[in-house]
């Protein structure tokens, strides 16, 4: 199920949320409708306080268009340093470069409440970095470096192919 997106500003986006102490079926319910969302509105991630949920749930999609489902996810290792263009569903019309860790490993549960270990570079760390941002009540725009207006992002884009 498609569900409303949670705009800037809503204080719901800068509010910590709460660890999942047990998959219920509203959690699973919860990933479900997160995906659905996300494909609706060509995203490459959404965090549960973007939907209104106050939980430690996100999805990212990685470059292969496979989905990675995280329940209380943490950053136990991050390293080096990239700087590259991000938007949010949350915050139209708004793109701007934000430095990230290259490389991070990442420990989260998966629906079925096995702990995962994921080693991320590059494109899918800085998806998941930007979730797990959200999930602390933190927004791109906070860290963002410079702003890329709307029209100028394609070139930009085309620039940093080979990044
Ligand atoms: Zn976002």
């Amino acid at each position: 199920m498609i569900l409303p997106l949670v705009l800037h500003p809503d204080e719901r986006l800068q509010s910590v949320t709460r660890p999942i102490q047990e998959i219920t079926e509203e959690v699973e319910e919860l990933l479900d409708n997160l995906q659905d969302t996300m494909i609706a509105h060509d995203g490459v991630g959404l965090a549960a306080p973007q939907v209104g949920k106050n939980l430690q749930v996100a999805v990212v999609e990685e470059e292969d268009g496979e989905i990675i489902e995280l329940i209380n996810p943490r950053i136990v290792q991050a390293t080096g340093e990239t700087i590259d263009v991000e938007g949010c569903l949350s915050i139209t019309h708004v793109y701007g470069t934000v430095a990230r860790a290259k490389r991070i490993l990442v420990h989260y549960y998966d629906r079925e409440g096995d702990e995962m270990e994921l080693e991320a570079y590059d494109y899918l760390a800085r998806a998941i970095q930007h979730e797990i941002d959200h999930l602390h009540g933190v927004l791109f725009t906070e860290k963002m470096i410079e702003r890329i207006p709307e029209e100028q992002l394609e070139s930009y884009m085309e620039g940093n192919e080979d990044d």
